[in-house]
C-alpha cells in the first residue's frame, strides 16, 4: 500500500511516521509513505500558498492551484486501474474509527490532504477529494496530526507491519468490545496482585475471564458499542 500526504509541513509527518513500527515497516518496504510539500508546487514567485477569503472574514485560506499542482504531479504516473482514495482531514468530515481504518486498508493508495490556517478553497475539495474525515469534535491548527493518526491506524493493519497478525485481531473495537486488563511481571506491584486466573495456566478459564472483563469494561465505558453489537 502507498500513502501520500500533501502538507505544508512534511517534517512534522516524518517526525511521527519515520520512527518505531511504522518507520521500520517503511524501511522494510511493506508500506510506502511520502510527504509532499504543497509549497513546492506554488507558481507564485514568493511561494505563497494562502490568500484571504472572498467575502471577507477571519484568517487565510489555502489556495487551490498549489494543491492541485501537487496532486497532479503525484498521480501523474499512477496506473489507470489504481484503487485510490483522496481524503481531506477536516472537522466537517465523518469521524474516523477502526472500521474506517479497515475500509482504507483495501485501497492501493490513500492520499491525505492536510489543511492549515482557516482551511482550503472549496473548489479543491469538489474537484479531487473523495471524502472529508474528522478525528473528533475539536479543532486543531492543521491536518498533520490527524493525517499521522490515520496513516498509523491504517498501516498497522497491513500484513507484516505488526510482528503477529493476532496483535490487531484481539484489540479494542474488535467485535465492538474494549480490551480486557493486561498485566506483566512482577506478580505483585505496590501490593496489587495479578488476578489468580492469569497465573493458573488454564487457557479456557483465562479466555473466559478476558471476555467477561471486556464486556464489563465496554458496558461501563462505552454502552454505545454494546448497543451497536446487539443490532448486528
Ligand atoms: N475553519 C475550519 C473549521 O471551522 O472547520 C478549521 C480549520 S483548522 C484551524 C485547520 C486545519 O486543521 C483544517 O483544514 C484541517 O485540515 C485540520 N483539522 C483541524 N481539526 C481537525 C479535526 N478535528 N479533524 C481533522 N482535521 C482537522
Amino acid at each position: 500500500m502507498r500513502i501520500d500526504i500533501m502538507t505544508l509541513f512534511p517534517a512534522l509527518i516524518e517526525s511521527v511516521l519515520g520512527e518505531s513500527i511504522i518507520g521500520r515497516a517503511r524501511e522494510a518496504g511493506i508500506v510506502e509513505i511520502h510527504a509532499h510539500n504543497i509549497r513546492d508546487y506554488s507558481e507564485d514567485k514568493h511561494h505563497r500558498v494562502d490568500d484571504t477569503p472572498y467575502g471577507g472574514g477571519r484568517g487565510m485560506l489555502m489556495a487551490a492551484p498549489p494543491i492541485y499542482n501537487c496532486y497532479s504531479a503525484i498521480t501523474a504516473d499512477a496506473p489507470l486501474d489504481e484503487k485510490r482514495h483522496v481524503v481531506y482531514l477536516s472537522p466537517r468530515g465523518r469521524t474516523f474509527t477502526q472500521e474506517i481504518a479497515k475500509e482504507f486498508v483495501s485501497y492501493d493508495r490513500l492520499i491525505l490532504l492536510c489543511g492549515h490556517y482557516e482551511g482550503i478553497d472549496q473548489r479543491i475539495i469538489d474537484e479531487i477529494v473523495d471524502e472529508e474525515l474528522s478525528v473528533g469534535d475539536f479543532v486543531l491548527t492543521g491536518g498533520e496530526v490527524p493525517a499521522c493518526l490515520v496513516a498509523d491506524a491504517v498501516c498497522r493493519l497491513i500484513d507484516g507491519v505488526l510482528p503477529l497478525p493476532e496483535c490487531h485481531e484481539k484489540e479494542s473495537f474488535e467485535d465492538d468490545l474494549l480490551e480486557y486488563p493486561q498485566y506483566t511481571r512482577p506478580p505483585v506491584f505496590h501490593g496489587r496482585a495479578v488476578p489468580d486466573v492469569l497465573l493458573s495456566g488454564h487457557h479456557a478459564n483465562i479466555e473466559k475471564w478476558r471476555q467477561e472483563q471486556s464486556e464489563k469494561i465496554t458496558a461501563e465505558r462505552r454502552p454505545d458499542l454494546i448497543q451497536k453489537k446487539a443490532k448486528k
